[in-house]
């Protein structure tokens, strides 16, 4: 008699890029579903009009699910400053005007901040995640992870990407861009919203 064979569900990545991929396929691997890129679909990106990360997220997830009729995961993610009243928020990649260039967005950073004394410069990373089982889905699975930390007033550390050389983190005495890549993993926004989509997502089976 032949064996059966079930295929793990398939779900889609609301987002083209091939790192974010790798490394939530990594992270889902205990949970055997089968994550695909919407880049595979030929979906094109969501316009990302919410005021909030879980807002872009949803619209993300909502938009994939839709246009490939498979469940969806999507991410936002960006740095929210209490002296800036959250500000960069949902423009982090493209505060100082253009997407994506991280030497003018953190330039812009410190300089709205000059002369704001270091126990008012807290601010911290968000990560929002959501799973989505379908486009009209009224319960999608939303997973929110924070990491505090202060700007500094200049530069430190050329690891990571994004406003990490300014993002200190007090408990390991150094800012995210003198992390190593591991530890950062270990601790960041986007780990600890992975945690929480993973647990999630296991609870509903
Ligand atoms: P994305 O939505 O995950 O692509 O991130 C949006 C923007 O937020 C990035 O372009 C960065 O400016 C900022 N950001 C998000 N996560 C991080 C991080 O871990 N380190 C530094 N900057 C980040």
């Amino acid at each position: 008699m032949a064996a059966s064979t079930t295929r793990p569900p398939r779900w889609v990545l609301a987002s083209g890029n091939a790192g974010k991929l790798a490394e939530m396929r990594a992270l889902l691997a205990p949970l055997s579903m089968e994550l695909v890129s919407q880049r595979e679909f030929d979906v094109t990106d969501a316009e990302e009009t919410g005021i909030g990360f879980v807002d872009n997220a949803l619209i993300k997830a909502r938009h994939a699910a839709a246009h490939t009729g498979l469940p969806a995961i999507a991410d936002d993610s960006g740095l929210a400053v209490d002296a800036l009243d959250g500000a960069p928020g949902v423009y982090s990649a493209r505060y100082a005007g253009t997407h994506g260039d991280d030497t003018a967005n953190n330039r812009l950073l410190v300089a709205n901040l000059a002369g704001v004394a270091r126990h008012d410069r807290g601010a911290a990373f968000h990560c929002c995640l959501v799973a989505t089982r379908s486009a009209e889905d009224p319960a999608p699975i939303i997973a929110h992870g924070v990491w505090h930390g202060l700007i500094l007033e200049r530069p430190a550390g050329t690891g990571g990407f994004g406003y990490d050389p300014l993002f200190w983190v007090e408990d390991e005495q150094a800012s995210a861009g003198q992390m190593s890549a591991e530890r950062k993993n270990q601790i960041s926004h986007r780990a600890r919203a992975m945690h929480r989509l993973i647990e999630q997502l296991s609870d509903r089976g």
